[in-house]
């Protein structure tokens, strides 16, 4: 293995430290509201990691847990709710909802203001007029954030410009703030999707290559262009020896971590990076609507 691993937990843990003290000297206690629609285990997982990592830093933070037959009508009038209320400053709706729940419906109606996941259509706008200028009280989607973060960790602000970056995914959630911000660190930057034509090809341009795609391990070493830098955003579960199974990205790590210059592993990668931005949403979106 030739590639450096980007150790994303390390990094998580940094930003959360830099983020305690913050929160020391904020005058009111940041409250986060985290809401579960049903039992989806993953989702659990995922929303215990949020609100934990959120007590972890002085935040109040709480999970609001809601049946699985919840209806649009119930879960909107929980938002109506949390976003009238003053100890709370950041709303974050756990997905994927049940289907008979109106995601988008959902989503428009939480306060843009403590809308900490960046999904608001606002928020998204302010996100894509931003330019080269993302400001510092802007709520941006937490896994591209940590993404960019990362990136400039490991190769420094000043050199991501004019690099070329293929994001594989186009999201709302990740491929398409990923090219919104890369684009604001002067990156030239292609999308790729499932009509992608030859995307090998093109994923081997990349100086930059961020897998969002939903797929184990569908980018192969012989994707990458020699000392690319890899962020690989997928978390697949797949079963391996006498039914155990276990999490795997969409980037094949052994061979692609023998071309790359930098890769992120699954888990302990991209994962912890989003939920540590998540905070840093908390924290702005407290700051804001307490100043
Ligand atoms: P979506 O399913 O919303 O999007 C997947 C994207 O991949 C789509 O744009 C789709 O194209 C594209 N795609 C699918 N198949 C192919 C293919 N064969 N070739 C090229 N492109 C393809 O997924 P998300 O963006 O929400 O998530 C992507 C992955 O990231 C998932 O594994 C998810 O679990 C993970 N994730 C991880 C997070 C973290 O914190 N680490 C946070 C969020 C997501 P098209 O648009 O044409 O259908």
């Amino acid at each position: 293995m030739n590639a450096r691993v980007i150790d994303g937990k390390a990094m998580a843990a940094e930003l959360r430290t830099e983020l305690a003290a913050l929160v020391d000297d904020m005058p009111v206690r940041p409250g986060l509201r985290v809401i579960i629609v049903g039992d989806n285990p993953a989702s659990r997982a995922y929303v215990r990691t949020k609100t934990r990592n959120a007590a972890e830093v002085g935040m109040d933070g709480s999970l609001i847990e809601m049946p699985v037959a919840t209806t649009t009508g119930e879960l909107l009038a929980e938002i109506e709710r949390l976003n009238a209320d003053p100890a709370t400053h950041g709303i974050l709706v756990q997905l994927p909802l049940p289907e008979q729940i109106d995601e988008t419906v959902v989503l428009d109606a939480i306060d843009p203001a403590k809308d900490v996941d960046g999904f608001h259509p606002l928020n998204v706008g302010r996100l894509f007029s931003a330019g080269r200028e993302i400001a510092d009280d802007l709520l941006v989607p937490c896994t591209p954030y940590g993404c960019l973060h990362m990136l400039k960790k490991v190769l420094g602000e000043d050199a991501l410009g004019g690099m070329n970056a293929v994001i594989v995914g186009r999201s709302n959630i990740v491929g398409k703030p990923m090219a919104a911000l890369l684009l604001s660190v002067d990156c030239t930057v292609t999308i790729a999707h499932s009509r992608t034509r030859a995307l090998p090809e093109i994923c081997r341009e990349a100086d930059i290559l961020v897998a969002a795609v939903g797929r184990a391990e569908m980018v192969r070493g012989e994707w990458i262009k020699h000392g690319a830098t890899v962020i690989d955003v997928g978390i697949n579960r797949v079963s391996g020896v006498y039914g155990k199974s276990h999490l795997v990205g969409d980037v094949h790590f052994a061979s692609a971590s023998e071309v790359a210059g930098a890769i992120t592993p699954v888990p302990g990668g991209v994962g912890p990076m989003t939920v540590a931005c998540l905070l840093r949403n908390t924290l702005v979106a407290a700051k804001a609507l307490t100043s």
